[in-house]
This record gives C-alpha cells, sequence and structure tokens, in this order.
C-alpha cells in the first residue's frame, strides 16, 4: 500500500453530513459547547435537504383545529404499523416548538393573512384520528426545505461550528471494543488524507435513492453512512421498504411536490377520470404516497395511461389560476417548464411514480444513539455513534413515510442527539489514545479501489445496480421478481472486484469519488433486494402481488441485514409496541384505508 500523510483533528463531536440533520445537530453540539466539526462531501447548501418543496408537518392548528395526537395517530397508520410509536409520540409532541424554534431562527414560512404560519394539506394528513384531511404542513412556497437548510447553516455559522467542505468521509474508526473512535476522510480538494478523533460521531449523510435508475434525489444521495455502517459489521433496518412518491416528471424523474395536490391538483387516466376517487374515496388524491403510486400503476396496467406509450398519468393544476400557481408553487412551475416543456396554467404535467424515500437506514433509539441488536437485548447500542435524517431507520416512518414528516424528523432528531450529547458527556474531555491501527482499514479500501485496474467502468457497474433495482424491486413485487433480484444483484455486486479507476495522474479523482460511492451504493441494494425477498406480506411501500395482505402475526418485525462479501444476512427485531409516556395509548394495528 502506498504511504498517505496523515493529517489529525481532534474534536468532542464530528458530524457527517450537512444537510438539514447535520446541521440541527451540528448547531446544537455548537450550543452545548462541544468542539464541533462538520465535514461534508458537498458546500452545505447544496445538501439534499435544499430540494424539498412541500413542508415540515407540525400540528400548530393554524388553519383548523389540530392535535399532536392526531398526527401521531397518521403517522402510525401510515407507517402501516411497522414504526416504532414511543419514537413516533416523540416526534409528533415535538413538531410544535421545533417549528416554532425554526420560524425564532430565522426560516421564512408562508403566512396567512393574520400574519400566521401558513399550512397546507399533504397526503395522509387527517384530523380527528383519520376522519378528514387537515392542513398540517407548514410551508415557505413550495421551497421549504431550502429556507431550513440556509437558516439552520447560518445559525451553525453563529455558534462557532467548523466546517470540513468537500471532505469525503471514508470509514469509521472502530476500536476492538466495538466502540467508534473516529473517522476518516478524504478531502477533495487537494488530496490529502484526514484523521478526526471524536467522542461522538454522528452520521448525518442522508439516503440512497441513486441504487435506482430513476429517482427524486440528488446524485449525492449514495447512502454512504450505510455502507460506512456495513463495513463496520453493523446491520441496516428494514431496508426492503423504500417509497415511491407518485408525481416525478415523466423521464427526468424531477419531484412535482405533493403540494401541487395538496393546493388542489388532481390526477387523471386516459379516459379524463379522477380515478383516485375509485381507490380512496375519502382522502383521493390526498391519500398515502404507496396508495396512490400503486393506484397510478394499476391505471396504467390496466391500459389506462396516458401518452404516446400510455405509459404514465396527467397531474392538473390549470384551474388553480396563474395567481395561486405563483404564490404557491412558483417553484414547480418552472421546473414543468423546464423538464416537461409544460405551462401549468394552461396544460397539465406528465407524471410516474419515482423513487423517493428511504424509510430504512441505520437503525437509532429516539436520542439518535446507533443500535448492535444482539440476541438478549434488541434495543443494545454502539458507544460513540449516533445517526440521525434519511440515514436513519428511528423507526418514525415504518413502512411507508407521511409527506412533511422527513424535514420533522430531520430537525426534531437532530436537536435530540445534541441533547443527548449535552446529557451524557461533557464538553472537552480527555480522549483516550487511538488505537495502533486507526485508519488503516479506510485506507486499504481507498488504496485498493485507486490502484484498481480491471475491465470494467464504475459508471457500467452502476447501471447494472440501478437497472435490477429498478426492475425488480419496483412499486409491486413478486417472488419470481424477488428472487430474480437477489441473483442478479449479487452477480453485479461480485462485479466490483473488476473495477477500472481512470486518471491516476492526481489523487484528486472524480472516478475514485464515484467508486467509492458505488461501494456504497451496493451494500444498500443487497440489503434492500434480500430483506424485500424475505419479507412475505403486503406492508405499506413493500407490495407483494404473492402476498396481498398485511400479516401482523409473522411480520410486524423490523429486518436486520448485515451485508458481507456481496451478500445480505438477515435477521429480526421487535417493532416498540409501547408509547414514551402515559399521555398516549398504543394504537392497535386496524386496516388501513384512506
Ligand atoms: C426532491 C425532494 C423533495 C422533498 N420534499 C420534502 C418535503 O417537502 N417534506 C419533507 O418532509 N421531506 C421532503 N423530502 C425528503 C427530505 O427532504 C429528506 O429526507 C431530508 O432532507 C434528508 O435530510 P438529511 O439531512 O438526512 O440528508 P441530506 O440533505 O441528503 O444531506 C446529506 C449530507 O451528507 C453529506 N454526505 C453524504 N455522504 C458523505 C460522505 N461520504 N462524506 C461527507 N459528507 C457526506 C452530504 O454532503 C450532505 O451534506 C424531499 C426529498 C426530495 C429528494
Amino acid at each position: 500500500m502506498a504511504a498517505y500523510k496523515i493529517i489529525d483533528h481532534t474534536y468532542d463531536v464530528v458530524v457527517v453530513g450537512a444537510g438539514g440533520a447535520g446541521l440541527r445537530a451540528t448547531m446544537g453540539m455548537g450550543v452545548a459547547g462541544f468542539k464541533t466539526a462538520c465535514i461534508t462531501k458537498v458546500f452545505p447548501t447544496r445538501s439534499h435537504t435544499v430540494a424539498a418543496q412541500g413542508g415540515i408537518g407540525a400540528s400548530l392548528g393554524n388553519m383548523a383545529e389540530d392535535n399532536w395526537r392526531w398526527h401521531m395517530y397518521d403517522t402510525v397508520k401510515g407507517s402501516d404499523w411497522l414504526g416504532d410509536q414511543d419514537a413516533i409520540e416523540y416526534m409528533c409532541r415535538e413538531a410544535v416548538p421545533a417549528v416554532y424554534e425554526l420560524e425564532h431562527f430565522g426560516v421564512p414560512f408562508s403566512r396567512t393573512k393574520e400574519g400566521k404560519i401558513y399550512q397546507r394539506p399533504f397526503g395522509g394528513h387527517m384530523s380527528n384520528f383519520g376522519e378528514k384531511p387537515v392542513q398540517r404542513a407548514c410551508a415557505a412556497a413550495d421551497r421549504t426545505g431550502h429556507a431550513i437548510l440556509h437558516t439552520l447553516y447560518q445559525q451553525c455559522l453563529k455558534h462557532g461550528c467548523e466546517f470540513f467542505i468537500e471532505y469525503f468521509a471514508l470509514d469509521l474508526i472502530m476500536d476492538a471494543d466495538g466502540s467508534c473512535r473516529g473517522v476518516m476522510a478524504w478531502n477533495l480538494d487537494d488530496g490529502t488524507i484526514h484523521r478526526f478523533r471524536a467522542h461522538k460521531v454522528v452520521l448525518a449523510t442522508g439516503g440512497y435513492g441513486r441504487a435506482y435508475f430513476s429517482c427524486t434525489s440528488a446524485h449525492t444521495c449514495t447512502g454512504d453512512g450505510h455502507g460506512m455502517v456495513s463495513r463496520a459489521g453493523l446491520p441496516l433496518q428494514d431496508m426492503e421498504f423504500v417509497q415511491f412518491h407518485p408525481t416525478g416528471i415523466y423521464g427526468s424523474g424531477c419531484l412535482i411536490t405533493e403540494g401541487a395536490r395538496g393546493e388542489g391538483g388532481y390526477l387523471t387516466n386516459s379516459a379524463g377520470e379522477r380515478f383516485m376517487e375509485r381507490y380512496a374515496p375519502t382522502a383521493k388524491d390526498l391519500a398515502s404516497r404507496d396508495v396512490v403510486s400503486r393506484a397510478m400503476t394499476m391505471e396504467i396496467r390496466e391500459g389506462r395511461g396516458v401518452g404516446k406509450g400510455n405509459d404514465h398519468i396527467f397531474l392538473h393544476l390549470e384551474h388553480l389560476g396563474a395567481e395561486t400557481l405563483e404564490l404557491r408553487l412558483p417553484g414547480i412551475s418552472e421546473t414543468s417548464k423546464i423538464f416537461a416543456g409544460v405551462d401549468v396554467t394552461k396544460q397539465p404535467i406528465p407524471v410516474l411514480p419515482t423513487v423517493h424515500y428511504n424509510m430504512g437506514g441505520i437503525p437509532t433509539n429516539l436520542h439518535g444513539e446507533v443500535l448492535r441488536p444482539t440476541a438478549g437485548n434488541p434495543d443494545a447500542t454502539v458507544p460513540g455513534l449516533m445517526a440521525i435524517g434519511e440515514a436513519a431507520c428511528v423507526s418514525v416512518h415504518g413502512a411507508n413515510r407521511l409527506g412533511t414528516n422527513s424535514l420533522l424528523d430531520i430537525v426534531v432528531f437532530g436537536r435530540a442527539a445534541a441533547l443527548r450529547a449535552a446529557e451524557t458527556m461533557a464538553p472537552g474531555a480527555a480522549h483516550k489514545p487511538l488505537p495502533k491501527d486507526a485508519g488503516d482499514f479506510a485506507l486499504a479500501r481507498f488504496d485498493r479501489l485507486r490502484n484498481a485496474q480491471g475491465s470494467q467502468h464504475t459508471s457500467e457497474i452502476r447501471l447494472a445496480m440501478q437497472k435490477t433495482m429498478q426492475n425488480d424491486a419496483a412499486v409491486f413485487r413478486t417472488s419470481a421478481s424477488l428472487a430474480e433480484g437477489v441473483t442478479k444483484m449479487g452477480q453485479v455486486a461480485s462485479t466490483l472486484g473488476q473495477i477500472r479507476i481512470g486518471d491516476r495522474s492526481t489523487v484528486w479523482n472524480s472516478d475514485l469519488a464515484e467508486a467509492l460511492e458505488l461501494e456504497n451504493l451496493m451494500d444498500c441494494a443487497l440489503a434492500t433486494i434480500t430483506s424485500a425477498e424475505a419479507r412475505k406480506e403486503s406492508r405499506g411501500a413493500h407490495a407483494h402481488e404473492d402476498f396481498p395482505s398485511r400479516d401482523d402475526a409473522n411480520w410486524m418485525k423490523h429486518t436486520l441485514a448485515w451485508v458481507e462479501n456481496g451478500k445480505a444476512r438477515l435477521d429480526y427485531r421487535p417493532v416498540h409496541t409501547y408509547t414514551l409516556t402515559d399521555e398516549v395509548e398504543y394504537i392497535k394495528p386496524q386496516k388501513r384505508v384512506y
């Protein structure tokens, strides 16, 4: 192995990722007095959170009566009873102060006539335990994530947090006793290698949408935190639950927010029929995402798709009028013009269900502490390691996430991680010496890839992976498609050994960065398809045609997947069927209808 010069850093806390989750945690750690570094592979305000459009859920009750217990009920029902109810209670209760806190930090929310935070309807958000839609999504026009991310970055700078921008985290530094001691990173600007020692490493690296061919997520959403955790011998949880958003623009996959339907938009098939009335008589176009995506897929399969190939659906906004579109949905008006050539004041938008969100991820408790479940203790934690945001699985979204609950998740659990750190450690505590081999594992992998001179380009292997996931782990799944998917993904993963890295003349090399990301994506893809193949029921986003019903007796449990040598090994842990306090009761499983 080439000798790499290592530059050492020591912090109380190192946060990996500067999306909404990473920035909220970084800021909180700064406020608690910790010497905090935030490492990010892209400039903080370019993180995928910036693309979030529709809103952040909180029962403020600004438009009509609302209650955090109704929000909790909707979230449990949305999760198809796979969510942990203690964590869901925590998130929905904390939502109200979390949004006011964002307002006070400076987030420029849209306003009602009286000057209150504007709230719009969103899929699956109902009043009075599922009775009728309620306006719960707090919005800054259709640029809510942008507003939140910029505000949080300013708050981090105000509290003196340090940023390592365009640093690519490679692998965790794990101690022989199983604790996490820091993280290794590669400076993309000059190719130098950095060793960050910390009492706590917080992974906030976002989702892995890019394991699929068509997704709404940024090119940076490559499951890097998932990969690091897998390589440290820790499991990933509930990876079979991948959310398809009903309205990606046909062809490009760009997102049209559910807020568009929240503002009154609706879907039609080739007969011009508003078909959602048949599938979800009460919530109609605002049913939960998995329900709408499946209904659209059924319409297309039965020959009622629109367009030349009868292979997509129309989303209508024309009737809303130019003024409302300009005020409430300016961003998507622009996106539709650019990516579909459509003037939304006159024509419908061609849309198709597109991969959007990963419910699964790194298992944690509601303090953000990463779990290493054992036979005796399914809730055992890994000292020194936290995970938050889309990278984590708390699990508040269970088998299907409600729209607006992710922006909520990232701020609530970003904050919770900082509160936990403040409770359990003191700023400036002395560090134990690092293990002698600290960083060797990361560097060996880095060096192997840097010098890889096989026969296949990163992009070829990536495409094979994305096509397999798109075909075999889709909106509808069958025993045959999943079994084929597991075999194919195993074959694709085995080609990683034949990778060829392009230009080796400098240490800085974008092909190398993409190869590192591909290895991370591959672990996610293997965990997803293997977990999906094993789950013999339909629940939330996992719609299994050979097992069309939910099976609580056998399958109300979280999947755990350890990925080793191109294969995923599975086990399970129980869902938390209890609440956090006595102020609410456990919500018993019911049939899920909208
Ligand atoms: C188009 C779109 C619209 C959405 N709209 C909404 C909405 O309206 N409401 C809602 O609730 N949710 C919405 N979501 C979901 C929500 O926005 C995301 O789940 C959430 O923002 C994820 O935040 P995060 O902080 O976990 O990750 P991200 O924002 O993805 O940030 C990940 C961070 O990790 C860093 N990183 C990753 N790997 C590495 C590495 N190896 N080394 C260093 N840094 C690394 C990146 O640089 C980045 O800073 C939307 C998602 C999309 C894609």
